[in-house]
Parts: structure tokens; C-alpha cells; sequence
């Protein structure tokens, strides 16, 4: 049974962050990390575009990194 996390964004609020969201924020931030930020407020925390993100995102997935399952 897959877990279903309800995470939001910490810096918006920004409900229900997709599974790619969470994984980038683990592989960028630390697997450890507990708050998440949406893809919006993580390229501002990281001082990067969304782009830049969603670029890495596809990269890991074809990496077959298992936080993007
Ligand atoms: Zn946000």
C-alpha cells in the first residue's frame, strides 16, 4: 500500500505537494528534512528558476532515483 503524504509547502501553504516536489526538496534539502517547499518556493529558497528544478527533477528520474517512483 503506498503511503499517502498530505505535505504542504512551508514557505506558502501550498496543500498537496506532488511526489516530485517532495523528492526534489529530500534529494536538494536532505533526506532527513520534515517540511517541504513547493517548486515555486524552492527555486526562490535556493535562488534558481523553477526550470532549473524541474530540469533536475527529470535527471533524477532517469537516474531511476526511487524518490521519484
Ligand atoms: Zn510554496
Amino acid at each position: 500500500m503506498r503511503k499517502i503524504i498530505k505535505a504542504k509547502c512551508l514557505a506558502c501553504d501550498k496543500l498537496n505537494l506532488s511526489k516530485d516536489e517532495i523528492g526534489i526538496n529530500k534529494k536538494l534539502l536532505g533526506e532527513e528534512v520534515k517540511e517541504f517547499y513547493c517548486l515555486e518556493c524552492l527555486a526562490t529558497y535556493l535562488e534558481v528558476n523553477v526550470e532549473d528544478i524541474t530540469d533536475k527533477i527529470e535527471e533524477f528520474k532517469a537516474e531511476g532515483c526511487k524518490l521519484f517512483d
